[in-house]
């Protein structure tokens, strides 16, 4: 029965022989090829198919007995190299027969495979069971075929039957050489068994040591990732510890200069607190110098008190004294009378010399007041006055006998001077003067502004000036800018202060505002006239002076007025001369100038009616020409002789001016008595004088005394402040000394704070540093470096342990070789053996001629033809794996040759001897005989064998390798020159 698996049944296309269709399957899948397949023998379309997958077979219906059973195999799937290594095994009836089968690696891809001469016993259910079991990949099969085996033959049996190692041969051996073969076998497999089991204890050693090698690999790698970790720490803290040093480097230095900078501050403090100090002690010294000064500053201050009151009591005795000086003054100006005369004649001009004119004016006795007119050659008229002035007197001998009247307006008298006499005798002149030679208005002013200034501290006094002009019975108002056309008239107000409503009063405060006011005056009077003298001979100019005086010390306040007057010219003119505005004018001149004299007479005769209102002049003059006021008078006189009738006209006017004063009655004491009273005069004179002086003398005194004690007050001012700033300076001293004190005990504090932070802060770091460079440097390291040296001295001893085994291992393979020589040996005289066995042969062909049929094995397919065979045999030449449990095999001739290859015996030989060679060179020559050695058993133990402690999976992985290099030594390079393989059981 020839199956052909995957395919359909193939009847005598290939060969002879009748394929059945696959039909005795169980599971698994089909596969084909086109390919043709190389080597195929007879049939090669039944290579051409395959099942493959997870399946078996089961025939059935077989009778009892033993069977053979071919199996074919191609590797059709992996045509052109390998998808995957497909390896399996096959068991017949639950027995191995193969096992990690690899058809591409025996033969290669398209070639047969033949498994021949399985002997299978078929019992009585008549069934045959082929398993194939997928160990990498799935099986595959071609083609099985089963045939009848024969019967085994009891002669055969009693001959042993060997089949050599190396070429596979058949060897018949006697009994007794069997028994001392199997002696050998004996001790041999004993020893082998003990080899084999000290191979496993050592492997297992080895295996162990491996493990604790490769654990101690692992703890060592893990130590040194620690390691590796530790030194990363190390590497952080190192660099840490750097960081903190130059953190505390940095702190260092900053304290250093800190110190430094506190050093130094403390040196400049302590230098400031000596630089007090010093200033302490000095403002002590004048502290106490102050202190003892004191005293004299307190009798400095009672000598000022007393001065003080000394200067009030004098200032009290100086206003007393100044009571009774106006007292006497007023007295003196009493019996002077109060219209004062004083004459002055001006000199002979240019043009009145020129012209001839002479002198008639007598000067002789002019100091007492007397004036002699010349009215003839030898006749004199002598006139008294007060005061006489000659033409050589200058304006301020004028001005100083008037100054004591106009002084009085100061003191609260209303006072009139006016100028009184012909044209062109210098009334202007005295009155006005020019730049040169000022008037008596001019210092007047001047000499009131310079009282005013010198009773500034008791009198406040505001001087106001207008300037008027009575013309033809008019008043004119020269500072008026817009003359108005109202007329202006005097008025009496309520306290019976007579004044002209809507005059100008111009108030002045210093000298040039009084010199502007009388220029305007001047000017003012000057305009409308075309002859400037005519004019103003022709009206009166009169300058009003009104003084605000306030005693700051009495709170008294007086207003006064003071007159100057320059008077309209006196001549008389002839009536036949005059007509027309020129007469009316000298009508209202000689009125006014009547008028004027009236109202002195009513004044001299205490009149109760007094003709103030005769004229606008006396009417303005009213309270300057009362009793209380004074009044002085300048009779203007010409020297010539050509004016003596008016000279005389005027003297007589002033004389009897003055004589009104005096009155009539004076006038008429006796001379006795007036020299009495005029001694009396002279004596109050002197005694007034006396009285000025010593007024004077007091009020200089008193002054001193001032001066003196403003200077002490000043002084003791000064000394209080002086005293009270040293008192202050000592405080802030003070003060700051505490203050800078306080802060040096602060500053010290917080030094000695840093100091310390700086000394713990610095230990810190040391006992840091001390413990990293201890700990982590030294312990950590050495301790690492203690473990990585006792892990590799345990390593080592490890590798001495495991050197051990191995050395056992060598020393066993050593033994190893020595039986493989031993046992070339044996081959050796086994080939003597053969070769008697050859000769024998030869002797008994015809014997073997006999049993050729039944016994006689697949060869190559050429020479299988010329033997008897099996009906399943192929007459092909596909490569075989002869089963060796065929027992019942011609032993001679070419068909004992088992192998089908083509390769004679002696090649078979020479290539087993050179194999032997490589196997004694191979390190691993170890697995060799123990696949040789496994060879030699049954089938069934082939897997036992074969089967590898699962926990021992580490060594067998590489011992696998070696193991399938050996089992294929053609591997799948060298497969084109070792075509035969050989599977020997
Ligand atoms: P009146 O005003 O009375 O008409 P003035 O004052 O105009 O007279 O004087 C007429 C002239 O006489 C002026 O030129 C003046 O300078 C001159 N004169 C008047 N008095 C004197 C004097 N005492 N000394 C020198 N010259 C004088
Ligand atoms: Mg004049």
């Amino acid at each position: 029965m020839f199956v052909n698996s995957g395919g359909s049944p193939i009847e005598g296309r290939d060969s002879h022989i009748n394929f059945l269709g696959d039909s005795y399957f169980r599971g698994g899948d089909v596969i084909k090829t086109n390919e043709p397949i190389v080597e195929g023998g007879d049939y090669p379309s039944l290579y051409q198919s395959a099942r493959y997958g997870n399946f078996c077979y089961k025939f059935e219906g077989l009778a009892p007995g033993d069977y053979f059973v071919d199996l074919h195999f191609a590797e059709i799937v992996n045509t052109y190299g390998p998808k995957g290594i497909r390896l399996f095994d096959v068991s017949m009836q639950e027995e191995k027969i193969l096992s990690e089968l690899d058809v591409y690696a025996v033969v290669g891809a398209n070639k047969p495979l033949q498994l021949v001469d399985v002997r299978v016993p078929v019992l009585d259910n008549g069934v045959i069971v082929i398993r194939f079991e997928g160990i990498s990949g799935t099986p595959t099969v071609s083609g099985i075929c089963i045939r009848k085996a024969p019967k085994l033959s009891a002669p055969l049996v009693k001959p042993e039957h060997l089949i050599c190692n190396k070429c596979a041969a058949e060897i018949e051996v006697s009994p007794t050489q069997t028994r001392a073969r199997s002696k050998y076998i004996a001790k041999y497999e004993k020893k082998i068994h003990e080899l084999t089991s000290q191979y496993k204890l050592k492997s297992d050693e080895c295996y162990e040591a491996w493990m604790s090698l490769t654990a101690t690999n692992e703890q060592l790698e893990r130590l040194r990732m620690e390691l590796d970790n530790r030194l990363f720490q190390t590497d952080t803290l190192e660099q840490a510890v750097g960081k903190q040093t130059g953190k505390l480097r940095d702190v260092s230095e900053r304290y250093e200069h800190d110190k430094k900078s506190w050093f130094a501050a403390l040196s400049n403090l302590e230098e400031k607190i000596k630089a007090m100090k010093q200033e302490q002690s000095q403002l002590a010294i004048e502290a106490h110098e102050c202190a003892n000064s004191t005293p004299d500053l307190n009798k400095m201050i009672i000598a000022v008190q007393t001065l003080v009151t000394q200067c009030e009591d004098l200032k009290i005795k100086y206003s007393e004294e100044i009571a009774k000086r106006k007292k006497l003054y007023n007295q003196v100006q009493e019996t002077k009378g109060n219209i004062r005369v004083f004459c002055r004649c001006r000199p002979l001009t240019k043009e009145e010399v020129l012209s001839g004119c002479t002198t008639i004016v007598d000067f002789d006795a002019a100091k007492e007041g007397d004036i002699g007119i010349m009215t003839g050659e030898s006749t004199k008229k002598i006139f008294k006055f007060d005061r006489v002035y000659t033409p050589k007197d200058g304006q301020a001998e004028v001005y100083a006998d008037a100054s004591p009247l106009v002084t009085s307006v100061l003191d609260g008298y209303n006072v009139c001077i006016f100028a009184y006499g012909q044209t062109g005798t210098g009334k202007t002149f005295t009155m006005e003067g020019n730049e040169q030679n000022r008037g008596v208005n001019y210092r007047t002013l001047e000499e009131l502004f310079k009282i005013a200034a010198e009773r500034k501290e008791t009198f406040n006094y505001d001087i106001a000036v207008s300037v008027l002009e009575v013309y033809n019975e008019q008043i004119r108002d020269l500072l008026a800018t817009f003359p108005s056309t109202k007329k202006l008239e005097v008025r009496q107000a309520a306290e019976g202060f007579h004044h002209v409503p809507g005059i100008v009063e111009s108030k002045v405060e210093n000298i040039k505002q009084v010199w502007d006011v009388l220029q305007a005056g001047s000017n003012a009077r000057a305009v409308g006239s075309n002859n400037v003298n005519e004019h103003s001979s022709r009206s009166h100019c009169m300058l009003c002076i009104t003084v605000r005086a306030r005693n700051i010390m009495n709170g008294e306040s007086t207003k006064s007025k003071l007159w100057l007057i320059d008077l309209a010219g006196s001549e008389r003119l002839a009536k036949t001369d005059v007509q027309g505005e020129r007469l009316k004018e000298a009508q209202n001149i000689n009125r006014s100038l009547s008028a004027l004299g009236d109202v002195m007479s009513a004044l001299a005769t205490k009149s109760s009616h007094i003709p103030y209102r005769n004229s606008k002049l006396t009417h303005l003059l009213q309270d300057s020409l009362s009793g209380e006021s004074k009044a002085l008078m300048f009779v203007q006189i010409g020297p010539s002789n050509n004016d003596l009738g008016e000279t005389l006209s005027s003297l007589n006017f002033a004389s009897r001016v003055r004589n009104i004063e005096l009155g009539p009655a004076r006038k008429q004491v006796d001379t006795g008595e007036l020299q009495k009273m005029k001694q009396m005069l002279d004596k109050v004179r002197q005694e007034s004088r006396i009285k000025d002086e010593s007024l004077q003398k007091l009020e200089e005194h008193c002054q001193n005394l001032e001066n003196k004690l403003r200077g002490k007050e000043q002084l003791c001012r000064n000394l209080q402040e002086k005293n009270k700033e040293l008192e202050s300076q000592l405080e802030s001293k003070a003060e700051s000394q505490n203050l800078s004190e306080k802060q040096y005990w602060q500053l010290s504090e917080k030094l000695k704070g840093k100091e310390e932070a700086c000394i713990t802060l610095q230990q810190k770091v040391k006992e840091l540093e001390y413990k990293l460079t201890d700990q982590q440097h030294f312990e950590s390291m050495i301790l690492q470096q203690k473990q990585v040296k006792e892990l590799e001295c345990k390593l080592k001893e490890k590798l001495c342990s495991e050197s051990v085994p191995v050395q056992k291992v060598k020393e066993l393979e050593y033994k190893l070789k020595e039986r493989l020589q031993s046992e070339l040996m044996l081959e050796q005289k086994v080939k003597e053996l053969e070769s008697k066995l050859r000769e024998e042969r030869d002797q008994s062909k015809s014997m073997s001629l006999l049993h050729s049929n039944d016994a006689l094995k697949f060869a190559t397919p050429t020479e299988g033809k010329a033997f008897s065979r099996d009906e399943s045999t192929s007459e092909t030449d596909p490569q075989i794996l002869r089963s060796s449990n065929s027992i019942n095999k011609p032993l001679t001739g070419p068909g004992s040759i088992l192998l089908r290859g083509a390769d004679p015996l002696h090649e078979i030989k020479r290539k087993r001897e050179l194999r032997n060679a490589m196997v004694g060179k191979s390190e691993n020559n170890i697995t060799t005989p123990t696949t040789i050695v496994e060879k030699r058993v049954q089938p069934s133990e082939l897997g036992k064998v074969r089967k590898i402690d699962p926990a021992k999976a580490f060594g067998r992985l590489t011992r696998k390798v070696v193991a399938t290099q050996k089992v294929f030594p053609h591997s799948r390079n060298n497969l084109e020159k070792d075509k035969i393989k050989v599977w020997t059981r």
